[in-house]
């Protein structure tokens, strides 16, 4: 069975409520999501009013990160139930902003993804090599590291289901995206990782993201390589107009 893209507007820390509320609205309607699935991953404060806003409608609802235990005294964190609760049906685990700013690790990483699915969310699990590890010729070996790990203890039958999305750190925010060609070269790297970790089947279906100065310009190229299953866009994600054309683009891959 064909994978279906899988389209995310990560908006990090950009959009007050009445913003991505107004957003979410206009891509609810305008848009055409034959064979797309189109994610909106607003910051906290935003997640029930956006989860509100595209509700009976296919657009789906993610949050930018989680803690792992279910409640208690951990002042400042956000648990899996509460994510639920606000309507979210996809957890981003592990962006790179996270794990250079705030401390995320490998063991954390895999933590926030079991977490996540003993409460039935989908985690988009992030990976992708720094600049530096990609002159060093490091780029597979950081990213099985780094799926390895988020992978841990995580059982084939919720895997399958789950999202990966290999965003090149040098390429985030920057302006570089990655040529098709290597970013497809790193997803199909993933997916016969996935395969060694699990099952052929297991591997076949698993969506893998590529991440990383997505516009509506490279979209196509990108998109349309047979292991990349969709796009996590941050910048591009921000203004409705561009990131309707990169969902156009989407199925337009299909075709
Ligand atoms: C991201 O933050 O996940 C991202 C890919 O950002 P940008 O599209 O701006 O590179």
């Amino acid at each position: 069975m064909a994978r279906v893209q899988i389209i995310a507007a990560n908006w990090k820390m950009n959009k007050t409520i009445p913003e991505a509320v107004a957003f979410a609205r206009e891509i609810v309607q305008g848009v055409d999501f034959t064979g797309v699935e189109v994610v909106l991953c607003p910051a906290f404060p935003a997640l029930g009013p956006v989860a509100e806003a595209v509700s009976g409608s296919p657009v789906r609802v993610a949050a930018q990160d989680v803690f792992w235990e279910d409640q208690g005294a951990y002042t400042g964190e956000v648990s899996p139930v509460m994510l639920r609760d606000a309507g979210c049906r996809y957890v981003i685990i592990g962006h790179s902003e996270r794990r250079q700013y705030f401390g995320e690790t490998d063991e954390t990483v895999n933590r926030k993804v079991k977490a996540v699915l003993r409460h039935g969310l989908i985690p988009i699990v992030c990976v992708g090599e720094r600049l530096a590890e990609r002159e060093a010729g490091e780029t597979f070996a950081v990213v099985e590291r780094q799926v390895t790990a988020a992978f841990a203890g995580v059982e084939e039958a919720v895997a399958a289901g789950t999202v990966i999305a290999y965003e090149p750190v040098w390429a985030i925010g920057t302006g570089k995206n990655a040529a098709p060609e290597d970013a497809q070269a790193v997803n199909r790297f993933i997916r016969e990782l996935v395969g060694r970790l699990y099952s052929p089947a297991t591997a076949a279906q698993i969506r893998i993201q590529y991440g990383g100065s997505v516009t509506p310009e490279n979209a196509a190229s990108l998109l349309g390589q047979p292991d990349i299953d969709g796009a996590l866009v941050g910048g591009a994600s921000l203004k409705v107009s561009l990131f309707a054309a990169i969902i156009n683009a989407a199925s337009k891959a299909l075709l």
